[in-house]
């Protein structure tokens, strides 16, 4: 399935739907329907859940969207956040290195702007509109301006990315927490970029949220993780900046294999590396559909020491699904020197004062990770005739559906209503009356909901009920005062009950 056919899909099922399709649409913008939308909650909330609550050594955060425009000077966004853009005779605008990518099959990730000019001259590339040539190429930048107050002259950006704001509150937390070296603070939340050409449905948005966590050691041991051996036998498709000047193939390997090796060169970048990876495949994600890979020297940013992507493999090719970059103390020293406010941090074990590093910026887009769910989740079922959303339970929109065997007898509709008043006061629940018994369960099976569960006649003799797996379509019969356990075991992918059983 491509990508326009997954968008295709997700508008007919109300999981995303085109913004403003009234109006003849924006492009780069999306709305969740009603599946979205939980869907969406479901991948921050486990998200949170994995990086903030479960984790004593990160706390989180929720800033503003609008900010002091000096933030942005500081981090660099007011003068460097610009891709290079150009412009046919006909004014038709595009952005260089998609185009070159697209035509060339080259990568011009930190190529200067005249070199970009260079090749797009050499190639004779022309518009694709209207096949007139280029004039040369300039920067734009990605940042949305806005004006703040009734006078209109007061100009901030929405926040292209979240980060920023864990730095300007960093002394904030530092002061009122007691988060001790080495430590994150995560945040989730909108970021906004004007992308010249967005593009492949929701992996290129100019609206989307971003799962991020900034974190932090104390510069002296900034290569020491305690945690390095809860991961290091831990496998993952490795992809170097050497292998790929070398044209080798992405290779299999531990995390420690990648240390010893010095593929990756601290103990954090490996131990976030693997976290992340593992994160990633608990929620469904197949590995061989993920890989990790180091940024070539010329895309690094100036002031990454080292950065790592991990990529998933999108039906258009492998791109970024999350980016790990090791930002050095570079953001917090540029705050200090922009607001010339004191944010370093008291080590009482040396009793001196340092400015941390951030060894890794684990850094995720929502939209992303949402459609490589999606992708890895559908599959259409031959012998059903129909799809199946595979996506895992704790993810699913609607966790349980129930239904009466027949609509026609109130004594099964009241015991069904009873059922779902009760479930659906802990768990998303939906009620389905309408149709037949087998359209009822596919209606579910195409919108991922993992457990279907009847009454029946037997249901009012002796209080049981069916629950039918989707994946399997496996049934067990169960009393109704076990359905909260059984659910919550399903949460869990844990499917015994059914294992036994076949429909
Ligand atoms: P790309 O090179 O694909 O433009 P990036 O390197 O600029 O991405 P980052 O600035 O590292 O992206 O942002 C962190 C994460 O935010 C990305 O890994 C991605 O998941 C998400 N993200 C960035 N830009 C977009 C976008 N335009 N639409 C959707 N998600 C995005």
């Amino acid at each position: 399935m491509n990508t326009e056919e997954m968008a295709a899909f997700c508008k007919k099922k109300g999981f995303v739907y085109p913004n403003s399709e009234i109006y003849g649409g924006m492009a780069g913008f999306f709305d969740y329907g009603p599946l979205g939308a939980e869907l969406k909650n479901n991948i921050k909330a486990q998200w949170w859940n994995a990086h903030v609550h479960q984790r004593a050594d990160i706390v989180g955060i929720d800033g503003a969207i609008i900010t002091s425009p000096k933030t942005w000077v500081a981090s660099g966004h007011a003068s460097s956040f610009t891709d290079a853009i150009i412009e046919c005779a006909k004014n038709h605008k595009t952005r260089a290195d998609h185009l070159i990518e697209d035509k060339l099959k080259m990568d011009t990730a930190g190529l200067p702007l005249k070199q970009i000019d260079v090749i797009i001259r050499n190639n004779k590339l022309k518009c694709d509109k209207c096949n007139s040539p280029f004039k040369e190429s300039t920067g734009f930048n990605l940042m949305f301006k806005t004006t703040v107050g009734p006078e209109g002259t007061a100009e901030s950006y929405l926040r292209p990315e979240t980060a920023q704001l864990i730095f300007a509150d960093f002394k904030n937390v530092i002061d009122t927490t007691r988060v001790k070296l080495p430590f994150g603070i995560a945040q989730t939340g909108k970021a906004f970029r004007n992308e010249i050409s967005p593009r492949d449905f929701l992996f290129r948005c100019r609206e989307f949220e971003q799962m991020e966590i900034e974190y932090f050691t104390h510069p002296n041991h900034a290569n020491t993780c305690p945690y390095l051996h809860e991961v290091e036998t831990y496998e993952f498709i490795v992809l170097s900046a050497e292998m790929q000047e070398k044209k080798l193939m992405p290779k299999k390997m531990t995390a420690k294999e990648a240390l010893d090796k010095k593929i990756m060169r601290t103990q954090w970048h490996a131990y976030w590396l693997a976290y992340e990876h593992k994160w990633l495949t608990s929620l469904g994600i197949s590995p061989e559909n993920l890989r990790l890979r180091q940024h070539l020297d010329e895309e690094k940013s100036h002031y990454a020491l080292d950065t790592w992507d991990i990529e998933y493999r999108f039906p258009m090719g492998w791109k970024e699904l999350q980016g790990m970059a090791n930002r050095t103390d570079f953001d917090l020293q540029q705050h200090i020197k922009h607001s010339g406010k004191d944010l370093s941090y008291y080590d009482e074990e040396t009793k001196t004062k340092v400015v941390p590093h951030v060894v890794v910026e684990p850094s995720q887009g929502v939209e992303r990770l949402f459609l490589a769910l999606m992708f890895e989740a559908y599959e259409y079922d031959k012998e059903r005739d129909n799809v199946v959303l595979k996506l895992h339970p704790k993810l699913a929109p609607y966790k349980a559906a129930v239904f009466p065997l027949v609509s026609n007898k109130p004594e099964l509709v009241k015991k069904a209503k009873e059922v779902h008043t009760e479930l659906a006061e802990e768990i998303n629940c939906f009620y389905d009356e309408k149709g037949s018994i087998g359209r009822r369960y596919s209606r579910q099976d195409e919108i991922g909901t993992p457990a279907c569960i009847t009454i029946d006649f037997q249901s009012l003799d002796d209080g049981t009920v069916t629950i039918r797996e989707r994946d399997t379509t496996h049934q067990a019969r169960v009393k109704t005062d076990e359905l909260h356990r059984e659910i919550s075991r399903i949460m869990k992918n844990d499917r015994s009950l059914f294992t036994k059983k076949k429909h």
